[in-house]
C-alpha cells in the first residue's frame, strides 16, 4: 500500500529504492521512540503539484528535532526542494509525505550524532474517511507537557495515540477524543478538535496539544469568513451540549463528527460552520489559494 518495488525514497542525501534502505536493529528510535517526523500533503493544483504549507511543516520538524537534541542537517528549504524532487521521481501528484528523522545505533538514553533523514511519499486517501465520525471519549489522556514536548511530533508520543484509537475501535467507535491531564478536551489521536455552539467555534488553546498546522489554517479561514472562534479550555460536558464538531489535520483534512459517546450532535453537518470551513479548506489546498513556497 505504501510502496512497491519501484518506489523511491530519500535517504541521507540520496534517492534510493525502498529495498536499499537498511535500518539497524539497534537504532535508538526503534528501541526508545526517540525520533521525529512530519505528516505533509501535496496536492495536484491547477498550477502543478503544490505541497501545502511545506515551510510550516519543515519548521515544525526542525523544532521537534531541536527539543529532542537531534541535529537535523538539512534546512527547511532543502527539505522542501527534496520533497518536490521525490514527488516527481515517484510521479506523485496528490500525495502524503512522511519525513522521518531517526537515530543510529545507540542503546543508551542519550542522543547520538548518527542522524538519518528519510522522506517517503505515497498516495493516501482521506485518513479518517469521508463519513461523519463516531467518537469515543477516551480513557487515555494526552501526555502531560511536563513529561515531554507535546508540541513536537516525536515518534514515541504516538503510542498514546495508538492506545486511544485501539480502545475506541474495540468499543465500536471510529476514533477517540482525548482530554488533557486536567480533564479538559484536548484533541484526537492524530487531529485537532473544534466544536460549534450557538454559531461560534471553540477549540483547545495551545499548550497541551499538538499545534496543528491544519488547526492554524482553520483559524485563518474562520477569521476570513468572520466567524467567532474561541481558544479556551473546555470540559467534556461542553461537548455533550454542543451543536456540531469536527476534527482537522493534514491527513484527516476537515472531517465532521456525528457523535461523541452516546451524544449525537443536533445540527446537520451540512448546516454547520465546520462544513463551510471544510469546503473552503478543500479549495485552499487543491487550488493553491495559499502560497508559501520557496521554489
Ligand atoms: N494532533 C495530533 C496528535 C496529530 O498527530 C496531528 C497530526 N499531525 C494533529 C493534531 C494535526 O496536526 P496537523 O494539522 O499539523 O497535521
Amino acid at each position: 500500500m505504501y510502496y512497491n518495488e519501484n518506489t523511491t525514497i530519500f535517504l541521507n542525501g540520496q534517492f534510493v529504492k525502498v529495498k536499499d534502505a537498511p535500518v539497524s536493529i539497534y537504532n535508538q528510535t526503534m528501541h526508545y521512540g526517540n525520533g521525529v517526523f512530519e505528516g505533509i500533503r501535496a496536492y495536484d493544483t491547477p498550477d502543478g503539484v503544490r505541497i501545502f504549507k511545506a515551510k510550516e511543516h519543515y519548521e515544525r520538524l526542525h523544532y521537534s528535532a531541536k527539543v529532542m537534541h537531534i541535529n537535523l542537517k538539512y534546512t527547511e528549504k532543502e527539505l522542501e526542494q527534496i520533497t518536490y524532487k521525490l514527488l516527481e521521481l515517484n510521479d506523485l501528484k496528490d500525495a502524503y509525505v512522511r519525513p522521518l528523522v531517526y537515530l543510529g545505533e545507540n542503546m543508551s538514553l542519550t542522543p547520538t550524532d548518527e542522524v538519518h533523514v528519510a522522506i517517503m511519499a505515497w498516495e493516501w486517501g482521506k485518513y479518517l474517511g469521508d463519513s461523519l465520525l463516531r467518537l469515543m471519549l477516551s480513557s487515555f489522556q494526552r501526555p502531560n507537557p511536563k513529561s515531554c514536548f507535546v508540541e513536537a511530533k516525536v515518534v514515541g508520543h504516538y503510542t498514546n495515540s495508538i492506545l486511544a484509537t485501539t480502545e475506541a475501535k474495540a468499543n465500536g467507535y471510529d476514533e477517540a477524543l482525548l482530554t488533557d491531564m486536567n480533564g479538559y478536551i484536548a484533541e484526537g489521536p492524530g487531529a485537532n478538535f473544534f466544536l460549534e455552539k450557538n454559531g461560534k467555534l471553540v477549540t483547545a488553546p495551545l499548550g497541551n496539544i499538538l499545534a496543528g498546522i491544519t488547526r492554524q489554517t482553520v483559524l485563518e479561514i474562520g477569521k476570513e469568513l468572520g466567524y467567532e472562534i474561541e481558544e479556551k479550555f473546555f470540559t467534556p460536558e461542553e461537548v455533550f451540549t454542543a451543536d456540531s464538531a469536527f476534527f482537522c489535520g493534514t491527513a484527516a483534512e476537515v472531517i465532521g463528527i456525528q457523535s461523541v459517546n452516546d451524544y449525537k450532535f443536533p445540527l446537520d453537518w451540512e448546516d454547520s460552520i465546520g462544513s463551510v470551513i471544510q469546503k473552503k479548506y478543500k479549495r485552499r489546498v487543491a487550488h493553491n489559494e495559499y502560497q508559501n513556497v520557496y521554489l
